[in-house]
């Protein structure tokens, strides 16, 4: 399960980040993912909820902007679905490039600093 071991470096990052700024808790973090990844969404929003608990990002929203592996057509250029990749592309070539991302980024953090306190 690696992404306990994902969430953690994230948490940390963003903990980071919050201390950095003061801040008093954590309200979203964004993250960027590649399908190069594989990470399993589920499972990383479980291992976000058991990671932070007691800390100032408990509760706070996970956003994750998924970016998708395609494959490109090198004559159109159009994108297609990995199981036409196999066949030739309506344009007729069949020359395709796989295009993916194994991205994996804290994108933002949205903080809350309390400042009317006291
Ligand atoms: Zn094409």
């Amino acid at each position: 399960m690696h992404e306990l071991s994902i969430a953690q470096a994230l948490l940390d990052t963003a903990l980071t980040t919050a201390a950095e700024h003061g801040a008093k808790r954590i309200a979203t973090i964004r993250l960027r993912i590649g399908g190069l990844r594989q990470v399993v969404e589920e499972s990383l929003r479980q291992a976000f909820d058991i990671l932070s608990e007691g800390s100032i990002a408990e509760g706070s929203v996970v956003r994750i902007d998924w970016v998708p592996s395609v494959w490109r057509c090198g004559v159109c250029g159009c994108v297609v679905g990995a199981e036409d990749a196999a066949d030739t592309c309506s344009c007729g070539s069949r020359e395709f490039s796989f295009e993916g991302s194994d991205d994996l980024v804290l994108t933002s953090v949205d903080l809350e600093c309390d400042d009317d306190e006291d």
